[in-house]
């Protein structure tokens, strides 16, 4: 049985498609620059090369049309038939305070992911676009939405509230809703595998990518997580500046003038890393120019250990203590000194890192030292193939429990 995985954005398409009779990836790509003028596919079968082609793709639906072509491709295909494609999932940023599991997509879940667009200005209308897009080109098979904020609804009021007047929850919506959950929840899930099943696991999950997040999983469920109301909060990102002081946002407008618009730019797209060391968003290039002695791009590097080191304490705290703590994207998975950096101070815990063990890159190990008390462990992530699993579990449920269900689903899941 196939599944097509997609993650629409503004202007970029990234999908997989997975064989989930052996949860294996047949092809995976990305649609970049939509309506931007030279804009590319690139398509990647598996265990062949990459191929890019160029045209104009001016809309999603243009777009997710040159996926599909390229998965029926004679050349570059890895399906004989559209109609081998039983579901398709899609990553939906936010499902606000609605929706803490996946769902199957219907014109109700539509209506509720509209209504949320208010909290994912930037994302929630790509999804919303290619779920369209999808429905057009792919008639009758089933479309599941899988929400970024969803694993973290299990929050309790004490962890998801802000300190403001409560009205601007109940009437506005204003609360932590944290994102990157589903690769949390994949991490959490292979961490608590790797543990032998145990349940009773404190576990902090560190997302360390451009984008970074870290959260509290007690239980299997989550008890907190860094980012908030947006994904600006929490830690300090590659372009994002994280936890501020509130009150630096209307001090610096009225010294600078920036409009409410400009000075979100400036918070999401020009501060983090980048603004820090004034080198750039990337680690790489960051240890590159602190190896060749530029100060700023090392205290920049510092203040993000920092932070991290400082979230596991707090997450420590929040839980009664921590049995496992997991690194996973692109910095997580991949930097070792910044793992060494981050676990560095953390030995009051327990946590003990063994230095030849870190010395890996971008597969699944434990780096703990034989008699540390917290589990480290190196966990990369897999947002898609936990897409992939919820398109099918759903499908397969509903076919079992809706007697209503739609033709498409007996067909393909009974
Ligand atoms: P992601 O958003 O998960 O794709 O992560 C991208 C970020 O991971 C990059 O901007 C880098 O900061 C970081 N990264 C990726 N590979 C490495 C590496 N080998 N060493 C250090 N940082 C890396």
């Amino acid at each position: 049985m196939m599944v097509l995985v997609i993650n629409c954005g503004s202007s970029s398409i990234k999908y997989q498609l997975f064989d989930m009779t052996n949860e294996s990836a047949l092809a995976k790509g990305l649609v970049d620059r939509i309506g931007m003028g030279k804009s590319s596919l690139t398509h990647i079968p598996a265990h062949r090369d990459a191929v890019t082609r160029t045209a104009d793709i001016h809309n999603h639906s243009v777009g997710i049309r040159m996926v599909l072509d390229a998965l029926v491709d004679k050349e570059i295909g890895v399906i004989d038939g559209l109609d081998k494609i039983a579901a398709v999932g899609h990553r939906v940023l936010h499902g606000g305070m609605k929706f803490s599991d996946s769902v199957l997509i219907t014109p109700e879940v539509m209506a509720a992911v509209e209504e949320c667009v208010e909290l994912g200005p930037l994302h929630n209308p790509a999804n919303i676009l290619g779920i369209n897009a999808c429905a057009e080109l792919m008639p009758g098979v089933p479309q599941v939405a899988v929400f970024d904020t969803g694993f973290h609804q299990t929050m309790p009021p004490y962890a998801f509230l802000y300190g403001l007047p409560y009205e601007a929850f109940e009437k506005y919506g204003v609360r932590r809703y944290g994102f990157h959950g589903t690769s949390h929840r994949y991490i959490a899930q292979r961490a608590i595998q790797m543990m032998g099943g145990r349940k009773d696991l404190r576990i902090i999950t560190c997302h360390l990518g451009n984008g970074a997040s870290v959260a509290a999983i007690k239980n299997g469920q989550c008890v907190d997580t860094s980012m908030g109301l947006t994904p600006l909060e929490g830690l300090m990102m590659g372009t994002r500046c994280g936890d501020l002081d509130p009150a630096i946002v209307p001090f610096l407008m009225k010294k600078t003038g920036m409009t409410p618009d400009q000075f979100d730019t400036y918070m999401n797209k020009k501060s983090g890393l980048l603004g820090l060391s004034g080198v750039s968003n990337d680690v790489r290039d960051i240890e590159e120019a602190a190896l060749g002695g530029n100060d700023r791009a090392n205290l920049a590097l510092e203040v993000y250990c920092y932070r991290v080191r400082k979230y596991i304490g707090s997450y420590a705290a929040a839980m009664g203590g921590v049995d496992v703590i997991v690194f996973t994207a692109g910095l997580g998975e991949n930097s070792i000194s910044m793992r060494s950096r981050i676990c560095h101070g953390l030995e009051f815990l327990g946590t003990i890192l063994d230095s030849d063990k870190n010395q890996t890159r971008g597969k699944e190990q434990e780096i703990s030292a034989d008699g540390s008390v917290v589990k480290i462990f190196v966990i990369p992530t897999n947002e898609e193939l936990v897409i992939a699993r919820d398109s099918v579990e759903i499908c397969s449920m509903l076919c079992k429990t809706d007697k209503d269900h739609p033709p498409a689903l007996i067909e393909k899941f009974a």
